[in-house]
């Protein structure tokens, strides 16, 4: 059965945190209580950094908000146990240092400082491609190895021993940010999907390889510590994937439960002693027994629920007015447009203007992962934010930039459209080698270097700092279909590929040519080129012609506030526009023409959907819209209103709002504002 099992086996694993920390079967049977808190418990920790990097690989290394939130997550530990550092007689300034930014200020908190450091060596080896970056994570995690429970092997070597005498002078152990951590965060990332059989057997028998591991390294007397053991990453790899063949969606009160009781039990462990020392129970609930862990167990998870409920609620993603992206229609769009183009010509996905709407870095992740490698900007700002949110490839500033930002282009590896030789001349003085596309003007009169002028053009391809890696047009009349326009643009093509062509003569390499936007992957046979820029198909309108029907991407809904009933007759709205022709009801909704809705919605026959049924809309405000619901009787506050995309088997599209209002999809799209939430698919 799907189930979140992800989340859901972080409370197991907290709970063999807890083992490890209160050794249930010592001195009960020694064996068992080795293989429960020394090699079962060891997977706890790398599972909560696979996790992690699982949500990483998917949100395209963007750490951020990871790093901050653990941040903020230690330090309260920190200060949580400052009392029982105390207790113990506190740190030099020297431990302190070494305590906060390594080993961790009591010992279950190396955890948070292995996290803070791990993930951006993660990141940094990610950045190398899989095969480098999970050969260089290995390679630390061989040395941590070392270090830890095959020490007495390593420290035979000269040159060994004396790496782990310079690590220990530094770090008490080698289970920390560096050596750790970044192997599992990777493997997170990198997990291969296994059909569950396959995951399971995997799992029982690298578990059992890597039990029989770690009784004969006990039993050589080689272990320093025994935090990992060469056959770890492989059980991980196994449970992982078992985990994900059976997981579908995630548990959040699991995530929270489980971090809780991470941090608490220590605290939970010295209360049940303090407890015990009190009624003289020491013998059975101070001493290493199973009563001893139950009791540590019960006392952590009811604090951790105690402290969740009393969590402040959280202001949710559907509040007031939201957008859904449809990741698998986006990616289906993609597919249908790569069909359309000639062999060879692959796709550059146009993200400009936040992905006309739908939000450019959600919308990058979702086509790299359909194997998309090219993308397209309107200037440099967008470009910079997509490469912070982890973005590689290339990625084409469609737009002007003026030359004093040629450093800004290079260091964040943007190639910049050339709007004409003047532009050209300026980026090449900046003095900083930039990757460019020339823009060639064939007619649109916009950017580029008329098409006639190859010498502007050979000039251009000759300037020192310039690498010209694309040529490219843009078709003003790729839309139209009469015969006029269709000539004029098969004109157009023949002076861009003339021009290609005479350069070619020239000795000047062009690298990739692109001429097709969707329109013209539409409406024009597949072209000889390296790319084709496409941004309206992709998010589902301008389907036809070449191209199949395409799936609207995004959905906007926002919530019905308040219904109320106006007498036939009776207006409403500003200057009471709307009239009551009949007794109506009408609903207030949360958005209006500040989240990117035309105002002249209500006079053009807008119409919503509220539980499945398309509703007029009577008037546009700045936050806020009337609808008339007067056919739809049962409509209430807190009822989801849609506003763009399906609700039961009725069906908005963005083409149609446009027709109505004297627009194009890409306008209407492209408006939709920040104020809007994004939300994840229900
Ligand atoms: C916006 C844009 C595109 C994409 O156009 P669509 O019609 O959305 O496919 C292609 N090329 C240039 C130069 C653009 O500005």
């Amino acid at each position: 059965m799907k189930r979140p099992w992800l989340d859901r086996f972080r409370l197991a694993a907290a709970v063999l945190v807890v083992c490890n920390h209160t050794s249930p079967l010592l001195g009960v049977w020694d064996g068992g209580n080795f293989f429960l808190t020394r090699v079962l418990a060891r997977v706890a920790v790398p599972f909560f950094l696979m996790v992690s990097g699982c949500f990483l690989e998917r949100g395209g290394w963007r750490t951020g908000r990871l790093l901050r939130r653990t941040l903020a997550v230690y330090l309260v530990a920190v200060a949580i146990y400052l009392p029982v550092n105390w207790y113990n007689g506190g740190y030099t300034p020297a431990q302190w240092v070494r305590c906060l930014l390594v080993d961790g200020t009591l010992y279950h908190l190396w955890y948070f400082p292995a996290v803070l450091l791990g993930v951006p060596v993660a990141r940094a080896l990610r950045r190398l491609g899989w095969p480098a970056a999970l050969a260089a994570a290995g390679v630390l995690y061989a040395i941590g190895l070392g270090g830890d429970s095959w020490y007495g092997l390593a420290v035979r070597w000269p040159p060994a021993a004396a790496l782990y005498r310079a690590v220990f002078s530094v770090c008490s152990y080698t289970r920390n940010g560096l050596f750790l951590a970044p192997l599992f965060l990777l493997l997170g990332g990198a997990c291969p999907r296994l059909r569950g059989r396959t995951a399971a057997v995997g799992l029982a028998a690298s578990l059992a390889a890597m039990t029989a591991e770690a009784f004969a390294l006990r039993a050589l007397g080689w272990p320093r510590h025994d935090s990992m053991y060469a056959l770890l990453p492989a059980v991980m790899v196994f449970l992982f994937a078992l985990l994900q063949s059976a997981n579908a969606g995630r548990d959040r009160r699991a995530q929270r439960l489980a971090l809780l009781v991470y941090v608490l039990h220590p605290g939970c462990i010295v209360l049940v002693r303090g407890f015990a020392g009190l009624v003289g129970l020491d013998g059975l609930l101070a001493d290493c027994n199973p009563v001893h862990f139950a009791a540590v167990l019960a006392v952590s998870f009811a604090a951790a629920a105690v402290l969740d409920a009393l969590r402040p609620a959280p202001t949710g993603g559907r509040a007031r007015a939201w957008k859904e992206l449809d990741a698998a229609a986006l990616a289906r769009n993609a597919a249908a447009v790569r069909a359309a183009l000639a062999p060879g010509c692959r796709l550059m996905a146009v993200l400009k203007a936040d992905a006309y709407g739908h939000g450019a870095a959600a919308c990058a992740r979702i086509l790299r992962r359909a194997g998309v490698r090219h993308f397209a900007v309107a200037c440099a700002a967008e470009g910079v934010a997509l490469r912070r949110r982890g973005v590689p490839g290339t990625i084409l500033v469609l737009g002007y930039t003026p030359p004093a930002q040629a450093p800004l282009l290079a260091r964040w590896r943007l190639t910049q459209t050339v709007a004409d030789e003047a532009h050209a001349l300026a980026l090449s003085a900046a003095g900083t080698p930039l990757r460019v596309h020339l823009a060639v003007d064939t007619g649109m009169h916009r950017l580029g270097i008329p098409a006639g002028d190859t010498a502007a053009l050979e000039r251009v391809c000759r300037l020192p700092y310039l690498r010209v890696q694309g040529m490219f047009t843009h078709l003003p009349l790729a839309e139209e279909t009469d015969a006029a326009s269709a000539a004029a643009t098969a004109d157009e093509l023949a002076r861009f590929y003339a021009a290609a062509a005479a350069l070619e003569a020239a000795g000047c390499r062009v690298g990739c040519l692109h001429v097709q936007s969707s329109a013209a992957v539409r409406n024009l046979p597949p072209q000889p080129c390296g790319l084709a820029r496409v941004g309206l198909a992709l998010y589902g309108s301008g389907g036809g012609g070449r191209l199949p029907e395409l799936e609207p991407v995004l959905a906007v809904r926002a919530r019905v506030a308040s219904v109320r009933p106006v007498a036939a007759g009776d207006g409403a709205g500003y200057g009471l526009a709307f009239r009551a022709a009949r007794d109506s009801r009408l609903a207030v909704v949360t958005i209006g023409y500040a989240d990117g809705l035309p105002r002249s919605l209500a006079e053009h026959g807008g119409r919503v959907l509220i539980r499945g049924r398309f509703c007029p809309v009577a008037s546009v405000c700045m936050d806020q819209l009337l609808v008339d619901v007067t056919d739809v009787p049962d409509a209430a506050p807190g009822d989801v209103c849609t506003l763009l995309g399906r609700d039961g088997d009725g069906e908005l599209r963005a083409e149609e709002l446009a027709a109505r209002c004297g627009t194009i999809p890409n306008e209407l799209l492209s408006r939709l504002g920040p104020r809007l939430e994004t939300a994840r698919r229900p």
